[in-house]
């Protein structure tokens, strides 16, 4: 009796409404189990004693864990690797289309409860995946906290027993886990490491469509100069008094790609656990201090990702009573304080390699398809007829071009033929040709486009002519819009593709607007240039364009414009020669690829750094430079052969296909 009263006490302490169905022993009372027993008996499964194809209810302690994170489509997706004292050690990949059903895991070494998880085996391994029905239960892990399970069910089962089953797991944890994780207060960090922070979320920014930027605080000072991300004043959300008070005790962490939806979704004052920032020294080119920077990486390797954690969570509780008693004014008297003190940053290189090596250990790309193939010696590969497919493992020793914005190249799918992105310089001089031509006033102001005319005020005096084609009689907002551009420079016309929707650079000819030559872009949209196959094209007059802008909601779908214009569309993509070792054997392979493998349109890279910095570092994780082979991560991919007849040479060639690059490997 005393131990359910224990347990009433600590749940009564709950802020929110629930359930709370209490089920007696078997040896009470009849009287007393009638009244209140409603729940069913669970049995639970030790994690040794797993079978494949089961759905089991079983407890665990958390080994590590990666917070819930958008995954493809809208689901949210955790994964949890879980011990008990059988030793056994059970990963768990848990996806649900609402945040709140998937547990409320904060750190390393909580436990957590799970209900009508679906166990199968994959690769001689037992794996956990959520099934119909699937519920969880979390609770703190550490001994001699109260028993109080997170959960967002109102309704859920939870015997006295089972706390019996908690306090003996956390017991066990306490003498055979080392479960204490990275964490750190904003004055203990270290630059080059990784750490887990508790924060309190002062101010956000969107920086751009791939990254975002969190204020954050701890009440701690940073002993180095930290950096701040440049934002306009208006993109900053939080309160402006706040921001200005706490400016010195504040540190920028950017988040990037798969953190970014989450972290815009943060309410400013919630309080935050982010999981594995990652401190970066840097030294501005023009500066001699240098500073450090905090980045949330992309991916969700070694658990990196943003938990929020509730008021009542311990940690929170004694982080606010910290904050309140922050002396604000001492702070800021702290601006001119930026000694920096960087001895002794580099004793923990070792620290962040082997962190590194850790993440390098399982393989660095994934298969999307035929998972039940056999893995296949490229010996035997070499040895045998093609054409075959197969499953290999092996490593990346080498690969062309080295200098990555070389492997990006035009491909038109109807005549097979490849060709080089072409450069700024031959499209200016198309333009400038182009711009010899003066436009034609009777090609003005047509049914469906009004038009702009003017002359430079130059010696040039260039004559420029803007066409916005209508759509319902109407012009529309920049953004929805396209327009038709004669005479304009190269600068004007990237100006324009950034305002607007969608560009086509065009010049007059007698009666109607025409493309230019199809070495130049047919058509610009943000910074993406479009380009026709000059083979397979038949450019048509402008005119057909207007068949679309009579569309009810003309999408401007590239592929839609090009088919209008009459262009075959040229396609962005990677070509790259990767030679693989595997011990038995070395082959070279090619890839083939439009976004797959690394997960990057081919079409944006060239004008977007950050997806050029992510491709580097995703080379640099596949084949590291300065490695030895045997230091070399694995990679597991679908290779297929075929053969090539040239004249009276013939030649087996190999293909990389249905592979791509691990989600944590960047
Ligand atoms: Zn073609």
């Amino acid at each position: 009796m005393a131990d359910m009263v224990a347990t009433w006490r600590c749940l009564k302490k709950l802020d929110q409404p629930f359930m709370y169905i209490y089920t007696k022993r078997s040896t009470s009372a009849a009287s007393e189990t009638a009244s209140v027993s409603v729940a069913p008996k669970y049995v639970y499964t030790p994690l040794n004693h797993l079978k494949d194809g089961t759905v089991v209810n079983l407890y665990g302690i958390v080994k590590f864990f990666k917070p819930p994170y958008v995954s493809k489509g809208t689901d949210y997706c955790s994964v949890v690797t879980l011990v008990d004292p059988s030793n056994a050690k059970l990963t768990c990949t848990l996806f649900s289309g609402n945040l709140d059903s998937l547990p409320k895991i904060y750190k390393i070494g909580d436990i957590v409860r799970f209900h009508r998880i679906k166990i199968r085996e994959y690769n001689g391994q037992m794996q956990g995946i959520t099934s119909g029905g699937f519920a969880s239960l979390t609770f703190d892990g550490s001994v001699g906290a109260p028993v109080v399970p997170r959960t967002s069910s109102k309704l859920y089962t939870f015997l006295d027993e089972e706390q019996k089953t908690i306090e003996e797991l956390r017991a066990w944890a306490a003498s055979n886990l080392s479960i204490s994780g990275p964490t750190a207060k904003l004055s203990g960090v270290q630059p080059m490491l990784f750490f887990d922070l508790t924060c309190q979320l002062v101010g956000k920014a969107r920086v751009d469509g791939s990254s975002f930027l969190l204020k954050v605080w701890d009440g701690t000072k940073c002993p180095y100069p930290t950096w701040k991300v440049p934002v306009e004043a208006r993109d900053l959300e939080g309160e402006k008094g706040l921001l200005q008070q706490l400016r010195n005790l504040t540190v920028d962490i950017l988040v990037y790609d798969n953190h970014v939806q989450l972290a815009k979704s943060l309410k400013i004052g919630s309080f935050l656990r982010i999981y594995s920032i990652h401190t970066k020294q840097a030294s501005a080119d023009n500066q001699d201090v240098s500073h450090v920077e905090f980045h949330l990486h992309g991916g969700t390797c070694y658990g990196r990702g943003i938990g929020v954690l509730p008021e009542s969570n311990p940690d929170v509780k004694e982080l606010k009573a910290f904050l309140e008693s922050v002396d604000l004014a001492d702070s800021q008297n702290m601006e001119s304080m930026s000694s920096v003190e960087l001895d002794g940053i580099f004793s923990n290189v070792t620290d962040l390699q082997s962190h590194l090596q850790r993440c390098q250990q399982l393989s660095v790309t994934v298969l999307t398809d035929h998972q039940d193939l056999n893995n296949t010696g490229l010996k035997t590969i070499l040895n045998s007829t093609a054409p075959q497919q197969y499953r290999i493992r092996a490593k990346l020793r080498t690969f062309k071009p080295q200098k990555l914005h070389q492997c990006i190249k035009l491909y038109c799918s109807k005549c097979n033929s490849l060709k080089e992105v072409p450069n700024g310089d031959d499209f200016d001089l198309i333009l400038q040709d182009a711009a010899a031509t003066a436009p034609n006033p009777e090609l003005r102001n047509t049914s469906w486009y009004d038009s702009v005319m003017w002359t430079t005020q130059d010696q040039k005096q260039r004559k420029i002519a803007i066409h916005f084609v209508k759509h319902d009689e109407m012009l529309q907002e920049p953004e929805e819009t396209l327009l038709m551009i004669e005479g304009g420079t190269l600068k004007e016309v990237w100006k324009l593709s950034r305002r607007f929707k969608c560009v086509i650079p065009v010049r007059s000819t007698e009666d109607d607007l025409e493309l230019l030559d199809l070495s130049a872009p047919f058509l610009l949209q943000g910074s993406v240039k479009y380009y026709g196959c000059k083979q397979c094209s038949t450019p048509k007059t402008i005119k057909s364009l207007s068949s679309l802008a009579a569309e009810q909601r003309p999408s401007w779908e590239p592929t839609e414009i090009a088919q209008v214009l009459g262009i075959v569309p040229l396609q962005y993509v990677f070509i790259m020669k990767f030679t693989l070792v595997d011990g038995t054997g070395a082959l070279n392979a090619y890839l083939f690829d439009y976004e797959k493998f690394f997960q990057i349109p081919a079409s944006e890279i060239l004008t977007n750094n950050f997806l050029q910095q992510k491709m580097q570092m995703t080379m640099n994780t596949l084949c590291p430079p300065g490695r030895k082979l045997d230091d070399l991560p694995w990679l597991e991919c679908f290779i297929k052969s075929y053969n090539i007849t040239d004249g009276m040479k013939h030649q087996v060639y190999y293909q990389i296909f249905d592979t791509t690059v691990a989600e944590d490997v960047v």
